[in-house]
């Protein structure tokens, strides 16, 4: 108990002051004795260990420390603890209490605190009403502790359940908003329904509550809203008396659904429903985000982007049930469409990507029209489709489905301000025992398609197992070519070009073999093709070169014939090198060989290139002091306009001109016309193919100079054409069909 000599006068502190704060406020002096109580003290006694009629001067800790019932303990505690205070033991205390009044429980925070005025020491109690705070903060605490180890579709479940809970009221749901409907539709993703959850349902927003939520705005309606929304008749079914609701918004900002509370009986004023709402609307729309990420992976795994048609993988999937059906009912037969737009890639590179992808739009859709429903359209990739057609009784079905196709390509796309026709090469496979996973089903297919392009396109062909092996062979064929270099594999023969007019040898074309360790002999029109795709024929191009260089210097020198000259072979890749100049310089400085003496054989689909480019080449190789060649003259499609323009020397008549004469030497007429041609350009004229003397007689009165043929000599290895020149040089006076 505070001893009377330490009261010290009351301090000068004015009624009004006190009775301006919302909070309860009462002053005590160090004995205890209540000095003030202000207004809110006063009008709010059910907060209070005081009765109604207390009043100043009366005994504060008294009063607490005689109070009887079921809250005086936690009274006389914290009237131990003032009285500590007033004692100047503690100088300040806190603490939240609850107690009951009526059957509703109140939460309370009493503060309080030493207080010196002068030398007027007194205690201050600061007490407030919390307990809208606490309910929000235990409301929010049930709710996150029941939703925070769900997710999914759940989350949506657990979420309206622990809301109602908390909330106590009757309705609470979350819905969605569906994105393509007008007027503005929602669905529930979880409706918690007085004692159960409810069905999910989908409903019109307009002229509900609803409707301003997922215009963005949280509303609250505490009482009365069936009469405010009198159209909404949800609200009437659901004896609806108050209702909260809140938008699910994103992180952009983009509105996604609605969180919604309803309750059959009026709410207080509905703020707290409101903040625990708000708080729980931005955890749904994460959760609705996430999920909507999930199903966009889903998607991405199985669909093609771009025209949304199956990819690869759900393809796959597909395949994987058909093959299982056919391996347990024969009868199931599928078969397998592989599909590859033909010169796709000159829409792209010439009208650009979005034409591209547009096409390919257009594609998928048009393919789509000539399918049935059960049939499964796939992009592969790029310009690559694929078709499944189930159930198909006879062969006839697909190829009527790839006529159709063909068919419906007909009709021109028009990407923006461009009309483009394109078409699809088509190859087919069909279900059958032993093929038996979906990889050599498509494998199948596009073998076939293959075949198809290589027939010219725009057509469709059927798989079968020759195809099959064609191309496994080739693919060999493919890996054996890539070491064939290293492993010295490759050899040089060489041909002599004779003088059609006495019989000498004026030179020699050099003419590359493969001599594969298995397969033996492999022709250059097998390998030379090979080389150009697999870009090859730039390395092997460099070793004929250089090897004939050698070869010809030598023969020069052993022959004594510095005349000599030897034809070469130039592809077109290799001629479109930038470093062929350079590397042929090279070439004939170490070998010593002079540039004239090497005659480049080119051919004509070369001249069809970058015009520009090969000009340029063209020039730069005369002025290096290379002859130069036109090699197959008349199979290909070279403008006869600009052959005047062209730095070339001679052109080499076509094997199948020559072969054309006939033993009576008719059948000459094209020999004779570039025969010609040549004569008036002033170009020279080399025969290939020389078979009969009946062919040599006719080029000779064509006055055709130059020849080579088997007539003559097959192409031979150095050691046998040496010795064949030999014989050559002894045997050529004595032939009669040439000038002594
Ligand atoms: P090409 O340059 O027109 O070579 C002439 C072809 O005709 C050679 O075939 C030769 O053996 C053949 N031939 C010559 N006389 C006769 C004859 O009287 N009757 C018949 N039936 N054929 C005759 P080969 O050696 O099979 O070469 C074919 C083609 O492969 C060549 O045609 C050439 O375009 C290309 N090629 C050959 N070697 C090379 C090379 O080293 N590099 C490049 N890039 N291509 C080459
Ligand atoms: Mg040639
Ligand atoms: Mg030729």
């Amino acid at each position: 108990m505070l001893q009377d000599s330490q009261l010290s006068s009351t301090p000068q502190l004015s009624q009004a002051t006190f009775d301006a704060f919302d909070s309860q406020i009462a002053l005590l002096d160090r004995s205890g004795k209540i000095v003030v109580l202000n207004k809110a003290w006063k009008n709010n006694l059910i907060n209070s260990c005081l009765s109604k009629n207390t009043s100043v001067g009366e005994n504060y800790l008294n009063i607490c420390k005689c109070r009887v019932g079921r809250d005086c303990k936690l009274i006389k505690q914290i009237a131990k603890e003032i009285e500590a205070i007033a004692n100047l033991e503690k100088t300040e205390f806190r603490f939240n209490y609850s107690n009951e009044h009526l059957n509703q429980k109140n939460w309370l925070a009493i503060q309080v605190k030493q207080i010196k005025q002068g030398d007027w020491f007194g205690v201050l109690i600061i007490q407030e009403d919390i307990t809208k705070y606490m309910q929000t903060e235990l409301s929010l605490r049930s709710v996150v502790e029941g939703t925070a180890a769900v997710t999914g579709e759940d989350f949506f479940y657990s979420l309206v359940y622990h809301l109602t809970c908390a909330l106590s009221v009757s309705y609470a749901f979350v819905t969605k908003c569906i994105e393509t409907t007008i007027p503005e539709r929602v669905c529930t993703l979880a409706f918690w329904c007085k004692e159960d959850f409810g069905q999910n349902f989908e409903y019109n927003i307009a002229n509900t509550p609803c409707e301003q939520v997922i215009g963005g705005l949280s509303c609250y309606y505490p009482r009365n809203v069936q009469n405010i929304f009198p159209e909404d008749h949800d609200l009437y079914r659901l004896k609806a008396e108050s209702y909260v609701g809140v938008p699910l918004i994103n992180s952009s900002g983009k509105i996604l659904g609605h969180l919604v509370v309803i309750d059959e009986r009026p709410m207080e004023d509905g703020s707290i429903e409101l903040s625990i709402l708000k708080i729980f609307a931005a955890r749904a729309a994460a959760e609705l985000e996430r999920q909507k990420a999930e199903q966009k992976l889903a998607y991405d795994a199985l669909y093609d982007r771009l025209t949304d048609l199956p990819n690869r993988h759900l393809l796959t999937n597909h395949l994987n049930r058909a093959l299982e059906k056919y391996r347990r009912d024969r009868n199931g037969k599928f078969a397998v469409f592989f599909l590859d737009l033909d010169r796709f890639k000159y829409v792209n590179d010439s009208l650009g990507h979005k034409s591209g992808d547009l096409l390919l739009m257009g594609i998928s859709q048009r393919l789509t029209t000539c399918l049935r429903k059960s049939d499964i359209l796939a992009r592969l990739g790029g310009d690559e489709f694929a078709i499944l057609l189930e159930e198909i009784q006879t062969l006839d079905e697909a190829t009527k489905l790839a006529e159709r196709i063909q068919q419906s390509l007909q009709t021109p796309f028009h990407l923006g301000i461009h009309e483009v026709f394109t078409s699809v090469s088509i190859g087919i496979a069909f279900s059958k025992p032993g093929v038996d996973s979906p990889e050599e089903l498509l494998r199948n297919a596009d073998i076939a398609m293959y075949k198809a392009k290589a027939l010219g396109k725009s057509r469709y062909e059927l798989f079968d197992e020759t195809l099959h092996v064609q191309v496994v062979n080739r693919l060999h064929l493919e890996t054996d070519f890539h070491h064939s270099l290293n492993r010295g594999e490759f050899r040089l023969h060489y041909q002599p070009i004779i003088s059609l007019v006495d019989g000498r040898v004026t030179g020699f074309e050099a003419l590359a073999r493969w001599q594969h360790p298995q397969r033996g002999y492999v022709a250059p029109e097998e390998f030379i093709a090979l080389a150009e795709e697999t870009g090859m024929i730039i390395s092997l191009g460099w070793w004929i070169l250089q090897e004939v260089c050698y070869q010809l210097r030598e023969w020069q020198i052993q022959l004594n014939n510095s005349s000599l000259t030897m034809g070469v072979n130039i592809s077109q890749k290799q001629f479109s090198q930038p470093r062929l100049l350079d590397s042929l310089v090279q070439i004939l400085e170490t070998t010593g060989l002079e540039a004239h003496s090497l005659r480049l054989e080119i051919t004509e689909s070369l001249l069809m290139q970058d015009t520009q480019a090969t000009m340029q080449t063209l020039t730069q190789l005369k002025a290096l002091g290379c002859q130069l060649h036109l090699d197959d003259f008349g199979t290909g499609y070279s403008s006869l306009n600009y052959l005047h323009s062209l730095p070339i020397d001679a052109l080499k008549i076509d094997r199948s001109f020559v072969e054309a004469i006939d033993s009576e030497g008719n059948n000459s007429e094209i020999v004779e016309a570039i025969v010609m041609m040549a004569k008036s350009l002033g170009l020279g004229v080399i025969a290939e193919g020389i078979e009969t003397e009946a062919q040599l007689a006719k080029l000779q009165t064509l006055q055709c100079l130059y020849g080579q043929g088997y007539l003559f000599t097959k192409p031979l290895d150095a050691r046998s054409l040496y010795t064949w020149l030999n014989s050559w040089a002894n045997n050529r006076s004595s032939l009669e069909h040439f000038n002594k």
